[in-house]
């Protein structure tokens, strides 16, 4: 996404921000949101047709602010009905986001990051490294575009009721541009998305789980995939960092809070190495009596990655081993795969499969000296 580096991008201000923005200039709160029902609700990003506000105050916001939306670079759509985008974002990187449809629903999966930092064993996004923060505006650029898009697309059809931070990036390691998105979703005059409708995912950032904790309402999800420090650890590096015992913790302290929140861990199931009736029994030591549910999820392979996806049976004897604790345990059935769509297969960039497979062993590589 380009920017007028000396103008302000309204898109990524929440209606705080846009209230203090108009304060600047002599106006009223109102006019905040009236700028949200513009932007995020009719979509419209040139001042000019904005016809409630005077002409003076459209020449005025002009001057001195832009709305700067992302473009697509890439569109696909999978033989499932969902749909990638690569959209550009500043300094010419870019991001991937995805819509995947379902009935009665439609989930936004969204990025915080380019690229991604934790560097996680068995996730695509890790091989590409971490580039950048995203900005607030690029942020929810990627809700305001998709909203837009699908539009044009489907006529009003497919509505975005869900969104999930689960593309690109760590979401609690971007609190700067994650906490005014949240804002945006949630605004009647934006979004308008019920709290639980959108899920902040996490590799299990302590401080930050705490931090959002406190003030604002979200579903939490954790990507948990191991019941041990050892197999955790090598899977998720983080762990190093932030060991079980002291996510787990910081899980019941977010439960603490609301008696109506819970948490979802998320498991990808990679065969031989997660995938055990005894990972399964210390699953269900370590959710003992916390109000969570358990999303299975089948690896997705990826050029040069040397793990598989549990078979069927695996992933359905190991449910039920959770289950028997009472657990409410779901396979997420995999979606938008033909188009690298899937968990973990996200990228963000124009990379050939042989590219790919070069980064992935050059990262391989690298953790086999750290370990
Ligand atoms: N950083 C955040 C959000 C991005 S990943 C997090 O770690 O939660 C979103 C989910 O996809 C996570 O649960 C992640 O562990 C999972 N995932 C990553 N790579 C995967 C793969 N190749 N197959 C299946 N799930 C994967």
């Amino acid at each position: 996404m380009s920017q007028v580096s000396d103008k302000i991008n309204l898109l990524g201000l929440d209606q705080q921000g846009l209230i203090a923005f108009f304060a600047e200039l002599g106006e009223k709160p109102f006019r905040a949101r009236q700028l949200l029902q513009w932007i995020h609700q009719r979509g419209v990003t040139d001042f000019a047709e904005m016809t409630d506000l005077s002409r003076q105050l459209r020449l005025r916001l002009g001057a001195v602010a832009t709305i700067e939306v992302p473009r697509a670079i890439r569109e696909s759509e999978s033989s499932d009905g969902c749909v990638k985008w690569l959209l550009t974002e500043r300094g010419g990187s870019a991001v991937e986001t995805v819509f995947i449809p379902e009935t009665g629903r439609g989930t936004l999966c969204i990025s915080s990051q380019v690229g991604c930092m934790l560097n996680c064993t068995f996730c695509s996004t890790a091989t590409q490294g971490f580039k950048r923060n995203l900005s607030p505006d690029e942020v929810i650029g990627q809700v305001w575009f998709a909203k837009q898009r699908l539009d044009q697309l489907t006529g009003g059809q497919a509505r975005i009721t869900n969104v999930v931070f689960m593309g690109m990036g760590e979401p609690l390691l971007n609190l700067t541009a994650v906490k005014p998105a949240l804002a945006l979703l949630r605004d009647d005059l934006a979004y308008g998305l019920a709290s639980r409708k959108v899920t902040i995912s996490t590799a299990g950032v302590v401080p930050g789980i705490d931090q959002l904790a406190e003030g604002v309402e979200f579903a939490l999800a954790v990507s948990l995939h191991a019941p041990t420090n050892e197999l955790r650890q090598r899977l998720v590096p983080l762990n190093r960092k932030y060991p079980l015992d002291d996510l787990m913790a910081a899980c019941r302290r977010y439960v603490a809070h609301d008696q109506r929140r819970s948490v979802t861990f998320e498991y990808t199931m990679i065969e031989g190495v997660n995938d055990q009736l005894s990972h399964a029994k210390g699953l269900r030591r370590l959710l003992n009596a916390l109000p969570c549910k358990v999303n299975l999820i089948p690896f997705n392979p990826f050029p040069g990655t040397p793990f598989r996806p549990s078979s069927n049976e695996t992933m359905h004897a190991f449910q039920m081993a959770v289950r028997t604790a009472g657990i409410v345990t779901t396979i997420r059935k995999t979606r938008g795969d033909d188009i690298d769509a899937a968990c973990g297969q996200l990228v963000g960039q124009v990379l050939s499969p042989n590219e790919r497979r070069r980064l992935v062993q050059t990262q391989l590589a690298k953790q086999a000296l750290m370990a």
